[in-house]
Order: C-alpha cells, then sequence, then structure tokens
C-alpha cells in the first residue's frame, strides 16, 4: 500500500492508456495531482470509466478505482479535453516494431502533431514512449509545425523521461523506482520534473538528469544489457546440458558475486514480452542509422531465437515427434503476474508445436481471454479452464511461465492424470529427482 499524499498543483495529462500510461496515472494520481488519462481506443476509456481495468497488474485495480472515486484520475478520448489546462502532457503510446526492427514512430507522432494542435498554455511534453535517439527532437519539431499551423507561438519544452517498470510490479516499480531519468534542455522544464517527482526525491530516490539524447538512449542500454544476461545464461544452460552441469547452481554461484548480482540469471526458454525483443531490434537499427555495428545485441538477437527452436527440438525430440501428440502447455503469459503474451516465447513454442502437427491444450491463469481473441485466436487450440483440466490425458505437460500457482500444482495429480510421462519444465520450477520419483519422465533447461 501507498501513502496518498499533496503535492504542488499540477495538471497532468497522459497520452496512451496502456500498461505504461496506466499505471502512471494511477502512480500520478497517487503522488496528488490531477490526472486525464487520454486514449484514442474510445471502447478503453468507456471500460475505464466503468472502473474495468483492461489490464491485469498487481494493485493497479484497487489504485484506479481509489482516485477516480477521488476525482483525482479521469479518462477521455479526446485530445481537446486532455490539454485542456494540463501543465505536463505525458505520451505513453506504443512503439512497436517496424518491418527492418526500427521502433514504429508513428503512434509518438499523432501524438505529438494532436498535441500541438490542442496545446493552449507552456506545457512541458514528456516523452515516456520507449522510443530512438533523436525522437525527443522530432517531438519537437512535431509540435512547433502543428502551432505554427495555427499561427500561435507558445512556449513549451520536452522530455524524455524512460520508463522502466516492469509488468507483473509495475505500480511498486513507479512507485519505488531505482531511479528516475530525466532529459531536459531548459531549466523551467527541469523545475517542473523536480516537482512532479518531488516526493520520490523526498524519499531518496535518485533522479538523473541529462540531456534529451542521452535519457533516450539509457533506456535502450538498460533493456539490451539484461537481455544480453539472459540470453547468457541460456546459452551457458546449453553447455551445461552438453557436461552434465547444473545451471542453476552456476547461476546461483555468478550472482552470489556482487560485482554481477542474482537477476536476470534464470535459464528459461528465452526472453519475450512487449518491450526486450522490440527494443534490442530498435538498438541494432539506432546503430545502424549511426554507423556502429552493435554485433553483441545482434548476437543476443540471434542467440534468443535460437533459445526457442532448441526448446521445441528438445520436446518434439523427447516425444519422437509431434505429429498428433497430445500437448498441454502451462502458462502463455511471457512472465508471470501479466496477463501480457506479446512476443511471449510460452505463444511461439504453442504454435510451433501447432505447426508440427501437435494437439495443444493451454491454461493460464490470467491470460486466457487475450490469447483467445489474439495470439491464438486462429489456431486449433484448447482453452482449459484450469491447469487439471488442460493436462488430462495429454502425452507431455509443457511449463512455459513461472507462475507461483504452477509452483504448488499437485504434481502426483498431475502423473495420475496425463496419458504419457513427459514434463517438460522450461522454467525450472521442480527437481528432477522429486519428479522421478512421482514417474515423470523429466527435462528442465540446463540441469
Ligand atoms: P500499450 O500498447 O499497452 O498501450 C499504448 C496505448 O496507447 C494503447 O492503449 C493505445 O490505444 C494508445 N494509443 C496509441 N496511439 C495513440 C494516440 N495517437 N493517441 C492516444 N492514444 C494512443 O503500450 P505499453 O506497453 O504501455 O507501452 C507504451 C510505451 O512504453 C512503449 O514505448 C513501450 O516500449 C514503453 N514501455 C513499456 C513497458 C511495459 O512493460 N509495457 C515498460 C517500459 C516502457
Amino acid at each position: 500500500m501507498f501513502e496518498s499524499v499533496v503535492t504542488p498543483m499540477l495538471r497532468i495529462s497522459v497520452i496512451g492508456a496502456g500498461y505504461v500510461g496506466l499505471v502512471s496515472g494511477a502512480c500520478l494520481s497517487q503522488f496528488g495531482f490531477q490526472v486525464t488519462c487520454m486514449d484514442s481506443d474510445k471502447e478503453k476509456v468507456a471500460r475505464l470509466r466503468r472502473t474495468e481495468i483492461p489490464i491485469y497488474e498487481p494493485e493497479l485495480d484497487r489504485m484506479v478505482k481509489e482516485h477516480i472515486a477521488a476525482g483525482r484520475l479521469r479518462f477521455t478520448s479526446e485530445y481537446c479535453e486532455a490539454m485542456d489546462g494540463a501543465d505536463v502532457v505525458f505520451i505513453a503510446v506504443g512503439t512497436p516494431s517496424d518491418v527492418d526492427g526500427s521502433a514504429d514512430l508513428r503512434y509518438v507522432i499523432q501524438a505529438a502533431n494532436l498535441i500541438g494542435a490542442h496545446m493552449g498554455q507552456y506545457t512541458v511534453v514528456v516523452d515516456k514512449s520507449t522510443v530512438p535517439v533523436g525522437t525527443g527532437q522530432l517531438v519537437k519539431q512535431t509540435i512547433f509545425s502543428a502551432l505554427k499551423n495555427r499561427e500561435l507561438t507558445i512556449p513549451f519544452d520536452v522530455v524524455s523521461n524512460p520508463e522502466f517498470l516492469r509488468e507483473g510490479s509495475a505500480v511498486k516499480d513507479f512507485m519505488e523506482p531505482d531511479r528516475i531519468v530525466v532529459g531536459v534542455e531548459s531549466d523551467r522544464a527541469r523545475t517542473v520534473m523536480g516537482t512532479l517527482y518531488g516526493q520520490l526525491a523526498e524519499e531518496g530516490r535518485d533522479i538523473i538528469f541529462c540531456d534529451i539524447e542521452t535519457a533516450e538512449l539509457i533506456k535502450y542500454a538498460s533493456n539490451a544489457y539484461l537481455a544480453t544476461r539472459i540470453t547468457f545464461i541460456n546459452e551457458l544452460a546449453l553447455l551445461c546440458e552438453e557436461i552434465g552441469a547444473d545451471v542453476s547452481k552456476v547461476s546461483a554461484a555468478m550472482g552470489a558475486d556482487h560485482r554481477i548480482g542474482p537477476n536476470y540469471l534464470m535459464a528459461g526458454p528465452g526472453y519475450g514480452g512487449s518491450c526486450f525483443p522490440k527494443d534490442t531490434r530498435a538498438l541494432v537499427s539506432i546503430g545502424r542509422d549511426y554507423g556502429v555495428n552493435m554485433s553483441v545485441v545482434e548476437t543476443v538477437i540471434r542467440a534468443n531465437d535460437n533459445q526457442r527452436r532448441h526448446i521445441v527440438k528438445r520436446i518434439t525430440n523427447g516425444l519422437g515427434g509431434a505429429k498428433g501428440r497430445n500437448i498441454a502447455v502451462l502458462g502463455l503469459a511471457f512472465k508471470p503476474d501479466t496477463d501480457d503474451v506479446r512476443e511471449s516465447p510460452a505463444v511461439g513454442i504453442v504454435k510451433d508445436l501447432i505447426y508440427r502437427g501437435a494437439q495443444v491444450s493451454v491454461y493460464d491463469p490470467v491470460s486466457m481471454e487475450n490469447t483467445k481473441s489474439g495470439a491464438l485466436a486462429q489456431l486449433n487450440v484448447s482453452f482449459a479452464d484450469s491447469a487439471m483440466t488442460a493436462v488430462r490425458d495429454v502425452d507431455a505437460v509443457v511449463i512455459a511461465t513461472e507462475w507461483e500457482e504452477f509452483k504448488h500444482l499437485d504434481m502426483e495429480k498431475v502423473r495420475s492424470l496425463i496419458r504419457g510421462t513427459h514434463l517438460f519444465d522450461l522454467r525450472n520450477l521442480f527437481e528432477r529427482t522429486a519428479m522421478e520419483s512421482l514417474g515423470f519422465t523429466y527435462y528442465g533447461v540446463g540441469r
């Protein structure tokens, strides 16, 4: 639980009410600010107005309801409402991969254009979306042109304030950040951003002020580095399998070294989600634009793709082929505590298994609706209402996401329900000896 405090009155609007925008809006209301969240998706706004939270994120539901009721948080699908009297406007729209791997900036530019079309007073426009170096300047030019079309000269500043929250702990990450990165060009904007994050600064959180381009790069550098750690341990896992070593022990011992630390060293089916895949591709593309070969990151992207292929091969080899096999995949989200399945390795594995002729049943504690209508919509997948229903009469069980629920599964019951014996534990949730004693043919990753 986070305490609500009263901070000097800034009126804030957040453009884009997705994972980042909605969490940012709710948390800024928690600081005591008046916040308007704007989204072009009218259906999403209608749901939010009915206090139906469109995403699964711990704490978010309670916070949004509380701040709507307190009159601090409201939703609109109109730019004119969002811009009316706003002192600070966050851009938190999506920046998906374009076909060449670069970040597709069309939503950011749309937003900047409409901000310029409706701006009525000095505004600090804060880019929270993850955007390539140079986007801050592009946003500035776009707003400037929109104002020029209106034959107006209104002063404004553009700031880069990349977001580092992790889905599954987004509220906590926003309220208790390791650091806040703020790329600014003017003292006026710096003062506004200082006020905005005043409570966090008082709590001793680091605010790193820098220029806009540095701030933009920090976000990509951070994500690419974390993706590199995951890929590094996954490649070591492959080596462990060949030499009979245990990657869990390798990562625990590596992580005990304070120079290395324990996080992002868990072997598995590869990284996924809405950020690491697209941000690594975008960093390679930024490097290309500036004539710098980002060879480490390029290799990480390739190795991560190989990891998923390797996992699928492991499953199909273990079963003597996928054709006609019944396989249960437990977990669809790219990680626990989120319903986000964008570039989830679990979804990729389900698709590969189906492509190879398997019959697949799936279960995820929160991502079923998402995948039914989205990523797995056109595929012949059986959606189960529980893990036990999914595993009934299958030849193999694949654990693809490390949900807490799966750590506590009654594996004796699972064993009694399945027709075959194969257990592919892609998150190393279980001990081999314990599973073998239950009669499973057990496969972990790297041990
Ligand atoms: P999202 O897809 O969940 O949400 C984006 C929202 O923006 C959608 O609701 C969409 O309808 C809305 N939108 C698109 N164009 C719009 C426009 N012109 N005007 C108004 N609304 C518009 O995206 P997300 O996951 O919240 O990511 C947003 C940005 O934050 C991306 O750049 C992402 O890389 C970055 N980011 C994401 C995370 C994460 O964990 N999801 C973490 C850190 C940073």
